[in-house]
């Protein structure tokens, strides 16, 4: 075979190799165009059938620490809607923040009070010395209760606003104290107390079961804290009540 012929042959099986593969190409796009896969054609169906799903695990069950109704739990309505300041639907529900009323008045004075001064402030909750338990706004609205916290705070406590909040009769209060997440993603609980008054076993077991109460509600745990914690110049809650927090955020109850 002389030199050009070798040439010609190799150049024509380059061609034919060429071709084929081209053709091989176009018949796997082919074939990837038209077939769908189905159980009978495609045996690894079976196989991933076989398999045990990913899956998330579900979220835990919320179990009640107490039995509410076996104890006479009771929440005396004292609604005051003009209070309200737009809508906190449950997957906003986050925290319960603790009060004390700091002042000397009765849970229902309390709340007579907020509601003529126009403030617009209040919390959802307020518990008396002898433990019952007032509300005066439903869970799912927002309440004035935590106000501005500390610069950061929306961010620490992810607390972002979404301008669920009306913000009505809020005074923006300076530039350490811009942030004003809280109130959309919390209940607010008041408790009667003044000064250095020990707090009473009536009120303390009645906040006992009105966080299981809420709990219960939602399903799930909110995390637990007090005004100081949004807002560190804050002087609620008191002093006597720091072992009680402690607790609350360690198990839910004073002791
Ligand atoms: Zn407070």
């Amino acid at each position: 075979m002389s030199y050009s012929s070798t040439v010609k042959a190799l150049i024509a099986v380059s061609v034919l190799f060429a071709a084929t593969c081209v053709m091989g190409a176009l018949a796997i796009q082919h074939t990837a165009q038209t077939i769908t896969p189905t159980p009978q054609n495609n045996p690894s169906f079976e196989d991933i059938e076989d398999k045990p799903l990913d899956l998330p695990e579900e979220d835990p069950v919320y179990v009640p620490r107490f039995d509410l109704e076996a104890l006479g739990f009771s929440i005396t309505e004292y609604l005051k809607p003009t209070l309200g300041h737009g809508d906190k639907p449950a997957q906003y529900q986050s925290y319960i923040m603790i009060h004390d009323t700091e002042s000397a008045g009765f849970a229902r004075e309390v709340i007579a009070y907020w509601a003529r001064s126009g403030a617009g402030v209040a919390s959802h909750f307020v518990i008396d010395k002898d433990g019952e338990i007032l509300q005066c706004l439903p869970m799912d609205v927002i309440a004035h209760h935590a106000g501005y916290g500390d610069a950061g705070n929306n961010l620490k406590f992810n607390t972002p606003e979404t301008s669920r909040d009306d913000k009505i009769g809020a005074t923006p209060i300076g530039d350490r104290f811009p942030d004003y997440g809280m109130n959309a993603y919390s209940i607010g609980i008041e408790l009667c107390h003044q000064a250095n008054q020990p707090y009473t076993q009536a009120q303390l077991q009645s906040l006992d079961l009105l966080i299981c109460y809420i709990d219960s509600h939602y399903g799930f745990e909110s995390v637990i804290i007090d005004h100081k914690m949004w807002r560190a110049s804050n002087s609620d809650t008191s002093a006597a009540f720091a072992p009680y927090l402690a607790n609350y955020i360690d198990h839910r109850t004073h002791d």
